[in-house]
């Protein structure tokens, strides 16, 4: 069989402990031996970050605007305690922030439906996927802790020197203040995301906020999706046959835990990271889950939404014999090579993504699988675990 050709080198960017493992599996066993695999590869393993004090994140990122697909792997981000067991200089930013910030993204996780791995929500039939806003709100909103009696005021000075004051409480007991804000131009490019994603999966799109009480933040939020929606993609998501809603958080929250799946939920940065580990957590496993970071130019980062496995790792390096779950490294390098492959009009390279996906699928519903699955699993088979790399054997073979 001669291997299939690309003509676009993929962004790699390699990562850290048990998932840089796998990483090097899975090229070995699923994609070096049927493809001639073009990538150019940026190492954002602890060490080199370190070494090159953390440029390679930002190469590897800009990589991305230049190319338009990447690949990662699960990586470090370091704490007080990784500082001492790696030698660090710095304690280095994570490299899903350095990345997010460069491409201004929002990130779109799914969970990977198996049969025999039902999720918790019985009637849920087809996945959900969650886009998250990664931009401002609470994570990067100024706080101050009031200990004395005073007055809150949100003052805004223009450039020109004009002020805007409002109060916000006459305190006259301690208490807890916050400022936070966004910008009409990310909002924007959250908006632009979240519809392309619809049309481009063909799946209806829910965006929640609270208007209601949030009159002018939120409301900003709820007016561009919809003056997006009816300027530029009401027209092709009619010709789809999908729809986009408007709904109040709480209203949603509801109507997704009874819904059958199969759609799209924006939501703003703190609900969405809320809700996607509610989402992932009722499907079963971490490893279960895709993510993809989606820029408002076009660029892709795939990845798996989970760490780098630590307590495995470690196991792993004392020799022990560990059962990683290898499935959302393995789908984000399939979905990596599914988008190159429809970029560059390679429908070999597509159909050859699509085939591992399915490969891996039917592997696990075959009964074949790795620790973190098998108490979750309700198939008639008996489950029979594996480590990761023989389950990546199982799916080769299969293959
Ligand atoms: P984690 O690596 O996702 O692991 C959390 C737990 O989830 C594990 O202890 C394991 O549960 C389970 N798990 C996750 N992935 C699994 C897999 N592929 N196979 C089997 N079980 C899996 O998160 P963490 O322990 O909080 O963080 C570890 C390191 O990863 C940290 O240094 C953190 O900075 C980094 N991290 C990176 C990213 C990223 O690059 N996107 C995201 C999150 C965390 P059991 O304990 O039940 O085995
Ligand atoms: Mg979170």
């Amino acid at each position: 069989m001669s291997k299939i050709q690309m003509k676009t080198p993929l962004v790699e960017m390699d990562g850290d402990e048990m998932t840089r493992i796998l990483w090097q599996q899975i090229k070995d066993e699923l994609l070096l031996p049927y493809i001639d695999l073009k990538t150019e590869y940026y190492d954002l393993g602890l060490p080199n970050r370190e070494a090159t004090r953390d440029q390679v994140t930002v190469d590897s990122a800009n990589a991305t605007k230049k190319y338009g697909v990447a690949v990662k792997c699960a990586t470090i981000t370091p704490n007080a305690q990784r500082m001492e067991e790696y030698h660090l200089s710095r304690m280095w930013k994570s490299p899903n922030g350095t990345i997010r910030a460069i491409l201004d993204g929002t990130v779109f996780r799914t969970p990977i439906i198996v049969k025999g791995i039902e999720p918790l929500v019985r009637n849920w039939e087809r996945p959900i996927t969650i886009a998250r806003h990664a931009f401002g709100d609470i994570y990067s909103a100024t706080e101050f802790r009031v200990t004395c009696p005073g007055k809150a005021e949100l003052v805004f000075t223009a450039e020109d020197g004009t002020e805007t004051r409002q109060t916000i409480r006459e305190f006259t007991e301690p208490g807890v203040l916050q400022g936070q804000f966004n910008l009409d131009r990310s909002i924007a490019s959250f908006a632009h995301a979240c519809f392309r994603f619809a049309v481009g999966s063909k799946q209806h799109l829910l965006f929640c906020a609270k208007d209601t009480i949030s009159k002018q933040y939120d409301q900003q939020f709820k007016n561009i999706f919809d003056e997006l929606f009816e300027s530029t993609y009401r027209t092709e998501f009619e010709k789809l046959g999908i729809s986009y809603r408007y709904m109040l958080i709480d209203s949603a929250v509801a109507r997704v835990i009874q819904s059958k799946g199969g759609f799209i939920w924006a939501c703003k940065n703190y609900d969405g990271d809320v809700m996607s580990d509610m989402l992932s957590a009722a499907v079963g496993s971490l490893a279960m889950m895709t993510s993809v970071l989606v820029s408002p130019d076009g660029n892709y980062e795939f990845e798996a939404a989970h760490g780098t496995v630590t307590d495995l790792y470690y196991a792993y390096q004392r020799g022990e014999q560990v059962s990683a779950n290898p499935m959302a490294t393995l789908f984000a390098w399939a979905g990596a090579l599914a988008k190159r492959g429809e970029l560059d009009d390679l429908p070999e390279l597509t159909a050859f993504a699509e085939k591992l996906k399915k490969a891996a699928i039917d592997t696990i519903e075959s009964g074949v699988m790795t620790g973190d699955l098998v108490s979750l699993w309700s198939g008639e088979i008996p489950a029979r675990k594996v480590t990761g790399l023989e389950f990546l054997q199982a799916v080769r073979t299969r293959l």
